[in-house]
């Protein structure tokens, strides 16, 4: 069957379970190319920069947008965040499908650079259970958490406007499900 690389993009609101989800889906499909996004926001204990992150400063920041280097970016929660060009280069050029994980204005910004972009739109159960998930990953201060729910409320309205919806309850359930997305649109 002929196969071929895309671009997908998945968001979600902050907790909904993008991460948890993309890792595992990526252990199935080992090619799958997934970004390293660069950010202005401080690292969380355990995130290695390079790998959760290129972590740097507003100054390095401005650099990378007047040099032209973002695919995209976005100012989201209170700090700014982007894809380098760089960084999907390199997956294409293997011939491999690539992953963006980014929140929907980015996948906006997208979409108009790559038309054919495939955007996933992860959904919670419910509005509690994005709640109970957000707070257990206990990353958060109160502050940051009000702010991440304030801005999934928004997130949550624009789920239809994704050309696929998923919902996120049970992990095993969801993750096969992920991963027959990326196998329909990788083979039509
Ligand atoms: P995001 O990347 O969208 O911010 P994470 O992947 O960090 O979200 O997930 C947030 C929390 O929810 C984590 O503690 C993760 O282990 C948990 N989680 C993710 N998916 C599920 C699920 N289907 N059922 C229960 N807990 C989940
Ligand atoms: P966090 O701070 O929780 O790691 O991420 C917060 C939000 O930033 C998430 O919704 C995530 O999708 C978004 N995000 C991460 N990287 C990028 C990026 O490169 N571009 C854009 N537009 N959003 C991103």
């Amino acid at each position: 069957m002929e196969r071929r690389a895309r671009l997908f993009v998945v968001s979600g609101p902050a907790g909904v379970g993008k991460g948890t989800l993309v890792a595992r889906v990526r252990a199935l499909r080992p090619t799958l190319g997934l970004t390293v996004s660069a950010t202005t926001r401080s690292p969380r204990p355990g995130e290695v920069d390079g790998v959760a992150y290129h972590f740097m400063s507003d100054e390095e920041f401005d650099q990378h947008i007047e040099a032209g280097d973002f695919l995209e970016w976005a100012q989201v929660h209170d700090h700014r965040y982007g894809t380098l060009r760089s960084e999907i280069d390199a997956c294409l050029a293997r011939g491999e499908s690539v992953v963006l994980e980014i929140d929907v204005q980015g996948g906006n910004n997208v979409k108009k650079v790559f038309p054919d972009v495939v955007r996933i739109f992860v959904e919670p159960p419910s509005w509690e259970t994005l709640v109970e998930r957000l707070t257990g990953r206990g990353t958060e201060s109160e502050e940051s958490l009000a702010l991440r729910l304030q801005t999934a409320k928004r997130e949550l309205t624009l789920a239809d406007s994704y050309d696929v919806q998923l919902v996120n309850d049970d992990l095993d359930e969801a993750t096969e499900n992920l991963d027959q997305i990326l196998e329909k649109y990788e083979t039509s």
